[in-house]
């Protein structure tokens, strides 16, 4: 796992806001721009680390064949990140499956190799795929060494000899089965406090887990565990494990490269051409089954003068908050997208004229709710929708856009901060005094 790259990177906000660093301080020194206790937390983490690192280095006695074990792990890590080099790595979250290595060296090796397994690694990631913020890669290095470390000594003091990992035995399975599940606990625990020291309005639940991360911590504990295994048996059996684990980590890697093609990387909404695929299905399909659908274009009012008035990182800002508060308010298999700029397009399957504009009123509403904190001031902003439904003001997605383009139109001519209807059909439902349109 790409401790940071998993964490740090995904709320751009990270970047966008200056959290009371000086940007000139941070223009040499990214991490002095960091908030205050974000760096007091980074520095403690790799301050621990190298603690740990001088006094089990200092204990432990060095030994040829651990360090051949350490040498040959480190060496399919570095293969496996060679092999996956020139697929590239998607920007924000990404993972990797390099902890099949480092988790036997923490099941096999005295703990002082956890410790230092993934320096090589950050460090040929930074080198080799893809060189980000130096500070990122020192912390995941860190975070990860630490995680492993604490697995290979809770390991090491239930099981004398690590060894026993290849003769198959219930008792050393179970216990690194544990341990390895203690390493992921601990290694997740480590960057989600990084992540929400960072961006504080970040909820627990988004930089701890979801299901998917889930199955991915599942996944990388059974490699590392059969990786020790095999490795306690015979070392060469490396051999045999490296291909089946590079496979996995290419078609990894390969799966969030596609998502990341999917998403807009500001709002994490679908970009305009997957909104396009996406809506284009659900169009074909309600035409065949005859269900209602909606489609409904959102643009925020006089945003123009937020950039003006505030730059455009708050107007990032906002465009995140905005994108957030419509994706929190509709259902899972409503399809919403950024079209553009501060355009967003949401399709509504199965819903009816009431539905649509029920469900515009409420994006309208909640959007007007919402404050992005600037310095001492709180920006609001409103948005105007147009709505266009199926079969009644077009059949195919070009002229549904086409008539909620129209009905934007008239939203904001009427005076902005309203939802219409095309014209010929319904006058519009504002929330407000009806107005001549
Ligand atoms: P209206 O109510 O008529 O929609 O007025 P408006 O100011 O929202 O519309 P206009 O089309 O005049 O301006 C849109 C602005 O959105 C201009 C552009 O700089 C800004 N914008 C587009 N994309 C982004 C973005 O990714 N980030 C930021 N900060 N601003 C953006
Ligand atoms: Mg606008
Ligand atoms: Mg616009």
């Amino acid at each position: 796992m790409d401790a940071l790259g998993d964490g740090m990177a995904a709320p751009s906000q990270t970047s966008a806001k200056p959290m009371g660093g000086t940007p000139a301080r941070g223009g040499r020194w990214p991490l002095l721009a960091q908030r205050r206790p974000l760096v007091l937390y980074l520095v403690a983490i790799v301050a621990l680390d190298l603690a740990a690192i001088g006094y089990f280095a200092a204990t432990t006695r060095l030994a040829v064949a651990d360090l051949a074990t350490f040498l040959a792990l480190t060496a399919c890590g570095a293969v496996c990140i060679e092999a996956t080099r020139r697929l590239g790595m998607p920007a924000g979250v990404h993972r990797d499956l390099l902890s099949a290595w480092w988790l036997p060296a923490a099941l096999l090796l005295p703990p002082v190799y956890a410790l230092v397994a993934p320096i090589p690694l950050q460090i040929l990631l930074q080198l080799r795929v893809r060189a980000t913020v130096a500070y990122r890669r020192v912390f995941s290095a860190a975070a990860i060494g630490l995680a492993a470390g604490t697995a290979s000594v809770a390991f090491h003091a239930r099981v004398a000899d690590p060894g026993e990992l290849g003769l198959g035995t219930g008792w050393p399975i179970v216990t690194a089965v544990a341990c390895a599940a203690m390493f992921t606990v601990l290694n997740t625990a480590l960057i989600a406090i990084a992540a929400h020291t960072a961006d504080p309005d970040s909820r627990w639940r988004d930089v701890l887990w979801d299901r998917e991360s889930l199955l991915l911590d599942a996944v990388e504990l059974c490699l590392g565990v059969s990786v020790a295994i095999l490795c306690g048996l015979n070392l060469a059996l490396l051999l045999l494990a490296l291909p089946p684990v590079m496979l996995l980590q290419r078609s990894l890697l390969h799966a969030q490269l596609q998502a990341a093609a999917r998403t807009d990387p500001k709002t994490g909404l679908l970009n305009a051409a997957a909104w396009q695929r996406e809506a284009d299905t659900e169009i074909v399909r309600a035409r065949r089954t005859g269900e209602m659908l909606a489609l409904l274009i959102v643009d925020i009012d006089h945003f123009k003068r937020v950039n003006d008035t505030y730059g455009h990182l708050v107007g990032d800002q906002v465009l995140i908050g905005v994108a957030a508060t419509l994706r929190s308010q509709l259902r899972d298999y409503d399809v919403v997208g950024r079209f553009g700029g501060e355009e967003f397009v949401v399709l509504l399957p199965r819903a009816d004229v009431a539905e649509a504009r029920r469900v515009a009123e409420r994006l309208r509403t909640r959007v007007g709710r919402m404050a992005v904190p600037v310095d001492d001031a709180m920006i609001t902003v409103t948005i105007s929708a147009g709505v266009a439904i199926m079969n009644m003001h077009g059949d195919d997605l070009i002229e549904l856009l086409a008539a909620a383009d129209l009905a934007l139109y008239r939203a904001k001519e009427l005076g902005r901060d309203r939802i219409c209807l095309p014209a010929t059909q319904n006058p519009p439902t504002d929330g407000k005094p009806a107005t001549a349109h």
